[in-house]
């Protein structure tokens, strides 16, 4: 018998994946994630993930910023470690990190800008980084930009575009039915995880099976959301959740921790800021 190819990710499912922690754990426990993110004028996108990240349980985290971002990671989030590239305003020289530490996870995007260097550094590290790793953003409109870079995600990898990502990497859609089509067929032939964000994110797994998340509400839908969510998917990663753990887990508990924000706070108040602070509500 077929399994059925589309299913519901709910709370029934969350208490399969969730695995409390080891009482004997210590911080390299939960591993060491990289993230790649920020540019001049962005830098509160990375400073989100980063705090995601941390919120979700990663044991340590590295943050690569440019040199105007250093101060201002430093300063925003005392947990984590940050290396600073040589350039003042972009991230470029990001292949060199993986050369040195044995990095858990890594996350890129939220604030990456598309600058050329960028470009050239995302290619270097595909092909020197051959881990699951969460691409969003930035870093999924340069593979829009130069799509050869599409066949080198390691797979496994989770790829997290909203809907004008998603047209910009693998083209238009007659309508929904098509686009979830092509949603799935992307991810079974790249055997990659592709979240297609929005109202009921659909979240496409390398074997054709599609799961509808029903978590999250229109409150969500404010700058930074997002750059949360990469976040906390590279922090369950670094723990070693499998990739397939960490899409359920990580799209249901972003968007509850956005339900309990909204519930507090009302839709229109709550910020991308706010998710993060109910991570902790949302994970008890
Ligand atoms: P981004 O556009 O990258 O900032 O991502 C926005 C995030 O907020 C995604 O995780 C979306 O699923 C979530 N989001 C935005 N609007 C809504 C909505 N109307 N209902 C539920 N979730 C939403
Ligand atoms: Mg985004």
């Amino acid at each position: 018998q077929t399994p059925a190819r589309y299913h519901l990710s709910d709370r029934e499912i969350m208490r399969t994946i969730y695995r409390p922690r080891d009482p004997f754990a210590h911080k390299g426990t939960y591993g060491h994630a990289l993230l790649i993110a920020g540019s001049y004028g962005k830098m509160g996108a990375a400073i989100l993930s980063a705090r995601a990240c941390l919120r979700a349980g990663a044991g340590l985290l590295s943050c690569h910023v440019p040199q105007c971002g250093y101060d201002i990671m430093q300063i925003s989030e005392p947990c984590a470690m940050c290396i600073t590239d040589e350039d003042p305003r972009y991230n470029t020289h990001f292949h060199q990190d993986i050369t040195n530490t044995n990095y858990k996870a890594i996350g890129i995007g939220p604030g990456l800008d598309t600058q050329p260097g960028t470009a050239k550094s995302f290619e270097h590290l595909l092909s020197g980084w051959q881990r699951p790793m969460v691409i969003d953003a930035d870093a999924l409109n340069l593979i829009s930009v130069y799509p050869f870079l599409l066949a080198r995600i390691p797979a496994g990898s989770i790829l997290t575009p909203h809907p004008k990502e998603f047209e910009r990497l693998f083209g238009p859609s007659a309508n929904d039915t098509a686009r979830l089509d092509l949603l799935s067929k992307q991810a079974v032939s790249l055997q990659i995880y592709i979240i297609l964000k929005g109202r009921y994110t659909a979240i496409a797994c390398p074997d054709g099976a599609v799961y509808f998340n029903n978590t999250g509400n229109p409150g969500m839908a404010t700058g930074g959301s997002g750059d949360v969510l990469t976040g906390i998917l590279t922090g369950l990663l670094s723990q070693d959740y499998s990739p397939k753990a960490a899409v359920l887990l990580g799209v249901w508990l972003h968007g509850y921790a956005g339900d309990l924000a909204a519930a507090h706070l009302s839709q229109e108040a709550m910020t991308a800021t706010d998710i993060i602070s109910w991570l902790g509500k949302a994970f008890q």
